[in-house]
């Protein structure tokens, strides 16, 4: 028989090696090569042409169509003198995935030759017929027209030989489709907001905005193993497989040594990205088998986001060049660790500070607390929205795990900063405040030497955890765009700041000073944010029955979660900043609910598929080998031994019959499962019905599944198992 999985090993060893050439120059020589970066704008662009851009990217001012068509010009220009012949517009709709669509530069000139054109229009704005794209009912089916918008903070690159343009995506009555339009007004609140707030510190800050350094964990597997298994193939994970005699329980997989193979992998996708530009950095061996991280020096948020979906391709690209294929599910595989994308998130001035670091001067200290203290406070008043900005079917299954951080959100600051906290509570009026930051952070003091915060005092079980001067949310998962979480961080915080400016003015308007206002604010907020503070183990059972009794959200589901979106606290915050409308978040919550429905359907009939059309026959093919054998048995022994030598060989066959009618009344229930959901009108209730009922019934059916293969003969399993899966050779 042709069977899929010997074949698949076999390739595995007949591959060709790729030999990917490496620039024979130092990284520094390449880095950002093939983008159109401030140094090459400087050297394309005119002088006025260039300060237009610099000030719509420093100032936010708009570009008007004039220096567009020189700006044009002159990307045209620098791409083609790199090799390109391709544009698009580079956009992330709310499939999650990027979209492009690639026109050549080269145009007719109508005396039956050709010119390379591209016009100040082309780059400003285009119109995709974007009826494909999710819109939640936002764009009429009459009026499918979408527009395309250059963000000239997010520099073009190229790619191949295609020029990128970094776009938003907008529906033709302007409401946003893609992830980067509410992102840039997060950013646009949040700075407005932080600006405000640091004023009162110091007059000297003119900008405020977040940065993201993301760290991006995935798996490896073998190509040619991935290729012959569909439901890897079609869902991104392994919906059955018996767990492997050894997988991560030696931890010897962690840090370790990494394999040639990948490491000759890891250089390639490295240098692509160094030369558009992303200033990866960290690589190392996570803690299960196969499994690897990968992380940038962090970078302005709208340009982090954008590089982290870049490198996503970027790896996919050079994973196949090396024959493996690059897993970014949060759970490909069960019982083992899966993949998050921890985003570290901070915030920075243009005069290079860093507002969640202590400073070094009092006022500065005063900030940090200031800050700290208000992001626990947005945490505490949004925390099933944090919640919601992370929810994905992949991500259900990650969360909670042993290995994640639960679906309950809380935030850990360490002993050091809980102490503060704790005596500033004690504390009966600013002296207190005062005395605290004498001690803990030199507050007061003439030349007071720098804080350093004890970074070692790390919790790993946190969701959201200070590690000393950034805020680390480790409950992303690893194929989210990281957009979605950092437009929900950034427009709470802007709030939570306008909230904190209002308080301290009206308390200024009743006579107390500047630091008096701010330590009974900052008080009265830590008093009411410590119910979202916790410092324990988050993973044990201890912490689900205190996080109940403090009244915590524990949205264990999408759907659950995703109901939130529209609610009107969620609706008020999103409109007050300015960052989303009602509609939008109802157009958001609807594709996203739809996803989730689509992929666990897609799941269960693959699901459905494999256990009829692979598993069940393979299983009585071997099941008919016993039966035969007990047959013959029969004919040659006496009937005494007979009853002794077929028990066993009986009590195989007997357990197969069996998990095989629960495979097959497990694949009918789940059709049936699947028919009635389908039947329903709304949507929450259809995916709420499909996060259950089918993806209950689906786990039965896999425990089955699992048992199977342990049981029939290796020879005759079909597909690669996890022993196979999970070891790079
Ligand atoms: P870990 O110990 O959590 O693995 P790493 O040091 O490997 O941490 O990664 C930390 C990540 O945090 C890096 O991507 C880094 O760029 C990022 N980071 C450091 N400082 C900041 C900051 N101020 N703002 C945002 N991200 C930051
Ligand atoms: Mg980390």
């Amino acid at each position: 028989m042709e069977n899929l999985r010997f074949r698949a090993l076999a390739d595995t060893f007949n591959r060709n090696k790729v030999i990917y050439k490496m620039p024979d120059k130092k990284p520094s020589e390449y880095f950002g090569e093939m983008t159109f970066n401030r140094s090459a704008m400087k050297e394309y662009l005119t002088n006025e042409s260039f300060k237009k851009v610099m000030s719509a990217i420093d100032q936010g001012t708009k570009i008007d169509r004039e220096s567009a068509a020189q700006i044009a010009a002159s990307m045209k220009a620098w791409s083609i003198s790199k090799g390109a012949t391709h544009y698009t517009h580079w956009f992330h709709p709310l499939t999650g995935s990027t979209a492009e669509k690639h026109d050549s530069f080269v145009n007719p000139d109508g005396g039956g030759k050709a010119i390379e054109n591209f016009h100040g229009n082309e780059l400003i704005q285009q119109e995709p017929d974007a009826s494909s794209f999710p819109h939640g009912g936002i764009r009429n089916t009459f009026e499918a027209r979408g527009y395309t918008a250059w963000d000239p903070t997010s520099p073009a690159f190229i790619l191949g030989n295609t020029l990128c343009i970094p776009t938003i995506f907008v529906s033709y009555t302007g409401e946003a489709l893609d992830y980067k339009t509410p992102l840039l007004k997060s950013s646009y609140a949040l700075d407005q907001a932080a600006k405000a707030v640091c004023k009162m510190f110091n007059g000297d800050i003119e900008k405020v905005y977040a940065t993201l350094g993301w760290e991006q964990e995935y798996f490896l597997v073998d190509r040619s193993l991935f290729i012959a298994r569909p439901d890897l193939v079609l869902t991104g994970r392994t919906l059955f497989g018996h767990a492997s005699a050894k997988d991560q329980q030696l931890s010897d997989h962690y840090f370790g040594t990494i394999p040639e193979r990948v490491k000759e992998f890891m250089k390639e996708f490295e240098t692509e990205a160094h030369k558009v530009g992303i200033p990866v950095k960290t690589r190392h061996n996570e803690v299960a088998p196969n499994q690897f991280e990968c992380a940038p020096v962090y970078e302005e948020v709208n340009i982090a986001v954008d590089h982290n979906q870049l490198i996503m391709y970027l790896m996919e690209n050079a994973a196949r060049n090396h024959y493996f294929e690059v897993l970014f599910h949060e759970k490909p595989f069960a019982n083992i660790n899966g993949s998050g994308k921890h985003n570290n998130w901070s915030l920075a001035t243009d005069k290079g500070h860093n507002l969640f670091a202590p400073g070094k001067t009092p006022k500065e200290n005063l900030r940090f607390i200031t800050f700290l203290v208000n992001v626990l406070m947005g945490v505490n008043e949004y925390e099933d929205l944090i919640r919601a900005s992370i929810s994905s079917a992949g991500n259900d299954h990650r969360l909670g795990g042993h290995e994640a951080p639960p679906s309950i959100m809380s935030v850990f600051i360490g002993t050091q900063l809980t102490n503060l906290l704790d005596r500033i509570e004690a504390s009966n009026d600013k002296s207190g405040l005062n005395e605290e930051l004498k001690a803990g952070l030199n507050i007061n003091v003439p030349n007071i030497p720098e804080i350093l915060l004890d970074n070692t005092d790390r919790n790993r079980t946190s969701p959201f955890a200070f590690t000393g001067n950034k805020f680390e949310f480790r409950a992303v998962g690893s194929s989210a765009n990281c957009a979605k979480p950092m437009i929900a961080l950034n427009t709470i915080l802007a709030k939570q700041l306008v909230i904190f400016k209002k308080d301290i003015d009206t308390l200024i308007k009743d006579g107390n000073d500047f630091e008096d206002a701010v330590y009974q604010v900052i008080k009265k907020y830590i008093i009411k944010s410590k119910r979202i503070r916790f410092e324990g183990n988050n993973y044990s059972e201890e912490w689900k029955v205190e996080a109940e009794k403090r009244g915590l959200f524990d949205n264990k589901t999408s759907p659950e979660s995703l109901s939130t979106l529209v609610s009107k606290n969620i609706v008020d915050l999103f409109e007050e900043t300015n960052v989303l409308t009602g509609r939008e978040l109802e157009a958001r919550r609807l594709i996203r609910l739809e996803k989730f429905t689509k992929k666990v359907q897609i799941e269960s009939r693959v699901m459905g598929d494999m256990a009829t059309n692979h598993i069940i026959p393979v299983s009585i093919r071997y099941q008919n080998t016993l039966i035969e054998n007990v047959r013959g048995l029969k004919d040659i022994l006496d009937l005494q031994t007979y009853g002794n030598v077929s028990k066993n060989e009986l009590e195989i066959i007997t357990k197969i019959s069996h998990h095989i009618s629960e495979i097959k009344r497990g694949v009918d229930k789940m059709i049936g499962q699947r028919k009635l959901a389908n039947s329903m009108k709304d949507e929450e209730a259809k995916a709420i019905a499909y996060a259950t009922q089918v993806r209950g019934i689906a786990m039965q059916i896999r425990t089955h599944i699992d048992k199977l293969e342990f049981l029939v003969d290796d020879e005759l399993w079909p597909m690669p198992k996890y022993r196979e899966l999970l070891f790079i050779r």
